[in-house]
């Protein structure tokens, strides 16, 4: 099975059946509709000259468009590569650059990130998913109106690639994940046996397509098994809730940071019975914010944890364990192994049998069917990355003893001082319960006894709260040890996060090196 024949094989058994709702053009087509728009936009990329292994690139909020062309591509072999619609020019120049795509699909609202692009890289084909096509654009619309219908000539093997999708950039610059039609298909099976989806399931797409957790742990499984997908351009929490209420959702998909925003709602005003199942990931959620929701949306509750690099599910925290477990990351999704090791010194792996015990922190290893063929255009990472079979995830974590995983923080971003690993996730945490408090971030720096020392770098509310006051905050913290207690803090007035929210360190470390001259 490949992606394109998984689509073909759902169009034949529910041709009828409602397939998508695109919410901003009012769209509704059954799965025989799609089908026909589908191909005729594969017709259009071939008649474009885009070959089996061509990139095909996406610049684009959640869109019917974006869709269609995801199916379109996998039909005909060409590399879907979704891009983070949130990126500056600059970030995106790079994407492009590096994944050269044949065509750039790219829409109104982003059109001046893609003007930038297109100075640089004038040799592509952009495509315009609008109207009043800008004159270096050609119309999409246009182009597919003028393709033909029929199924698109083909030859798509299950281990030809399939997508790149490219990481969020949190450790570094992006990279490039290569996954083949075979991994997607394994991770739309284990997706649909976790969420127990049938084909009179509703899904509602909140998350950003662009990113994994929402394109294959939502939105494909449910086309898989010819569930309804509601599209909408992007989130808005009073439209979600809308949303849940007219188009009888059953489940979806959102991050910790968008369920938060639904609960500040008024929620009694919306009917949310039809909700069965509520999907997180990404990031862990705090314990108050999992009661609020059982309590406010009365659905199951299921999260995932994983990366770009495995699909992404590693593993599940299932119903039953969400308030017993929580902030716990659960248990190894179905077909997968996890392992935890040694950490990694001076940037090489440990050996995958060199394994820690229970309670005891290391990295995570991962095994499994849907891990990626490795990064598109660096054979160094991809040798960093995957080793005697096992990707090694980055993440430190550990196993409590009945064998649940817990997610400490990145390995790259643990200190040792004097001897001990501290992870700074630990402190951060702490710190976050100060009020005077709005961003941290925890980081090691070089100390001539220690090795290394802790210190924090704080965004305050107002300028009255000093160092001495978060260091007695700290002290009389029976959460730290005085070995984690910071021993420096830095005020500043940002924090560098990337497009996905998350803090990127390894800046915050090089404007440090660059200020102590
Ligand atoms: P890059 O690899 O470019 O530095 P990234 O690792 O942030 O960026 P993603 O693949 O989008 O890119 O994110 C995967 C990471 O997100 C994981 O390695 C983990 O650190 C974090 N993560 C994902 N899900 C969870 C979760 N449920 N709980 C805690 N952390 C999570
Ligand atoms: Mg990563």
């Amino acid at each position: 099975t490949t992606i394109g024949t998984l689509f073909e094989q759902t169009v034949t058994k529910f041709p009828d059946k409602e397939a998508i709702v695109y919410v901003q053009k009012n769209l509704r087509f059954t799965y025989a509709e799609w089908n026909d728009r589908v191909n005729k936009t594969a017709n259009a990329f071939l008649d474009a000259g885009v070959k089996k292994g061509d990139r095909v690139s996406t610049f684009l909020f959640n869109t019917e468009e974006l869709a269609t062309a995801y199916f379109a591509c996998a039909k005909i072999g060409a590399v879907f590569n979704p891009i983070n619609f949130r990126l500056a020019a600059d970030e995106l120049l790079f994407i492009v650059e590096d994944a050269s795509p044949k065509i750039v699909l790219f829409e109104k609202a982003l059109a001046s990130q893609i003007n930038e692009v297109r100075k640089d890289i004038p040799e592509i084909s952009y495509w315009y998913v609008d109207s009043d096509t800008p004159e270096y654009a050609e119309n999409f619309h246009e182009k597919v109106h003028e393709a033909g219908s029929d199924r698109p000539d083909s030859n798509v093997q299950e281990e030809d690639l399939y997508a790149i999708m490219y990481t969020s950039g949190t450790t570094g610059r992006p990279k490039g994940v290569m996954h083949s039609h075979r991994e997607m298909v394994e991770q739309s099976l284990i997706l649909i046996a976790s969420t127990k989806l049938t084909e009179d399931d509703r899904g509602l797409v909140t998350a950003p397509m662009f990113h994994c957790a929402e394109l294959h742990c939502a939105f494909l499984p449910r086309v898989h098994v010819g569930a309804l997908n509601i599209i909408t351009h992007h989130f808005e929490p009073k439209r979600t809730l809308e949303l849940i209420e007219e188009e009888k959702v059953s489940l979806f998909f959102s991050a910790p940071t968008m369920w938060n925003m639904m609960l500040q709602e008024s929620l009694d005003d919306y009917d949310l019975t039809t909700l069965r199942l509520g999907l997180y990931g990404a990031a862990p959620m705090a314990p108050a914010l999992v009661n609020a929701i059982q309590e406010h949306f009365g659905c199951e509750l299921v999260q995932a944890y994983g990366m770009t690099e495995m699909g992404p599910a590693v593993t599940f925290l299932n119903e039953k364990d969400q308030v017993r477990k929580a902030g716990s990351a659960g248990k190894a999704c179905l077909n997968h192994e996890i392992r935890i090791v040694r950490p990694r010194e001076a940037g090489r792996p440990s050996e995958p049998d060199d394994i820690m015990n229970p309670g005891e922190t290391g990295e995570l290893i991962v095994k499994g069917p849907c891990m990626m063929q490795g990064y598109f255009n660096r054979e160094e990472a991809t040798r960093n990355a995957i080793y005697k079979g096992w990707y090694y995830s980055g993440d430190a974590a550990s196993f409590d003893d009945e064998g649940y995983l817990w997610i400490a923080d990145r390995v790259d971003d643990m200190i040792i001082s004097g001897g001990e690993n501290i992870y700074p996730r630990e402190i951060e945490d702490v710190l976050y319960e100060h009020p005077g408090i709005l961003d941290v971030a925890v980081l090691g720096e070089p100390d001539e006894k220690w090795g290394e020392s802790v210190m924090a770098v704080i965004v305050r509310k107002n300028d009255s709260l000093s160092e001495q006051d978060l260091d007695r905050f700290c002290q009389e913290s029976t959460k730290l040890a005085d070995y984690k207690r910071p021993r420096r803090y830095l005020f500043v007035d940002e924090l560098p996060r990337n497009a996905s929210g998350k803090i990127q360190k390894f800046m915050l470390k090089n404007e440090l090196v660059k200020s102590n001259g």
